[in-house]
């Protein structure tokens, strides 16, 4: 693969988000939708993508900022990072998503790059992304998961061919906050549950997100079902500065006299898509909210684990973040 060379394509400036559709709808798999750019650049520079077009929609004012829609908190797709870790609403009610907003990448990445972005990153693993021809690239084989593989990044459920994990630090925490996409195209609009909006790698291998060319991220509406909760989260990193996590957690909890009476717990870093743990939610339900409860919860938590070669360390990591979040969260 040619490093640092980008090749050409024409770039288009919409400033409304009907131009934008019409652009996506003319360019289908040519196109490019642009945010911030910091997972679209690398692509780029590689020529791991070589687009046609560029649609850059950094001028479509009406995809930013955050509003409240009678009891939803609306994000529009194309706010930043910084805004969504900074703003008084978010922190109030969710700070769980501003938390982890915070922790994406380094402060500079954060300034410009989007919630939406975040949301329909690609995955890390180095093997697709340094071009190799692999089932994601519509070969066929699998390099992350052979004998001698470097897959101590990769998945522990949920691979199916692919062994590559989703790398977004916000999945998680929507998933968490039922949340839900507002997605449209030419067509119209359309709502997907934050927890359906992941593609499981069993039904389409070549997209980390259940979008089709066409459609357009416009904002995530955050319903205020979990707002002011107990909340906890928690990413393990091989470098705090910035780094992608190895595992991460974001849970939320409601507990009336030191029981839990719901909750949710969603895991990133250990399946292509954000894992909701729904064995350790039945389990947990209904009882004291303590570190044996939390103990018991991580041994769950872990059932099903399938490890490669380089990954055995994720499990006890992440029964760690299970334990810790019903503990502290
Ligand atoms: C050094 C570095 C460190 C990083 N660390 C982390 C980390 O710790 N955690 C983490 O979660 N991520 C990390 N990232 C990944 C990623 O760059 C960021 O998460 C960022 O949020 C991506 O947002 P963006 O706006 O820059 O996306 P872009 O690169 O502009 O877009 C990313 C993808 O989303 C699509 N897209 C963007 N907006 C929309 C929309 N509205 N509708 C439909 N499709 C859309 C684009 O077409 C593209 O495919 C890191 C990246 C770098 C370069």
């Amino acid at each position: 693969m040619l490093k640092d060379t980008m090749s050409g394509f024409e770039l288009y400036q919409p400033t409304d988000v009907d131009n934008a559709l019409a652009l996506v709808d003319r360019f289908g798999k040519n196109g490019w939708l642009l945010a911030g750019g910091y997972d679209s650049l690398d692509w780029f520079k590689n020529r791991g993508k070589t687009p046609v077009a560029i649609i850059d929609l950094a001028g479509v004012e009406e995809l930013r900022g955050v509003r409240e829609v009678g009891e939803i908190l609306e994000i529009g797709a194309l706010t930043t990072l910084t805004e969504i870790e900074r703003h008084p609403l978010i922190n109030e009610r969710f700070s769980l998503l501003a938390e982890a907003a915070s922790k994406v990448a380094s402060p500079q990445i954060r300034n410009a790059a989007t919630l939406g972005g975040n949301l329909c990153q690609d995955t890390r693993c180095w093997y697709y992304r340094y071009g190799l021809n692999c089932y994601r690239a519509e070969g066929n084989t699998c390099y992350a998961s052979g004998p001698e593989a470097l897959n101590r990044e990769h998945a522990l459920f949920g691979a199916s061919r692919c062994v590559a994990v989703t790398p977004s630090d916000t999945g998680p925490v929507l998933v968490v906050l039922d949340a839900e996409m507002v997605v449209r195209n030419s067509k119209g609009e359309h709502i997907i549950k934050a927890e359906d909006f992941f593609m499981d790698p069993a039904v389409d291998l070549t997209r980390m997100t259940v979008l089709e060319p066409g459609d357009l991220l416009t904002a995530i509406r955050i319903p205020n079902t979990w707002a002011k909760q107990s909340f906890y989260f928690e990413k393990v990193r091989d470098r705090n500065s910035w780094d992608f996590a190895l595992v991460s957690i974001a849970a939320a909890f409601v507990v009336e006299g030191g029981v839990v009476d719901d909750l949710r717990v969603t895991c990133g870093g250990v399946q292509c898509v954000p894992r909701r743990l729904r064995k350790v939610e039945d389990f947990v339900r209904g009882l004291p909210k303590n570190e044996r409860t939390g103990e018991l919860a991580a041994e769950i938590s872990v059932s099903g684990a399938q490890v490669l070669n380089k990954n055995h360390f994720k499990v006890s990591l992440m029964k760690n973040l299970v334990k810790r979040a019903i503990r502290d969260g």
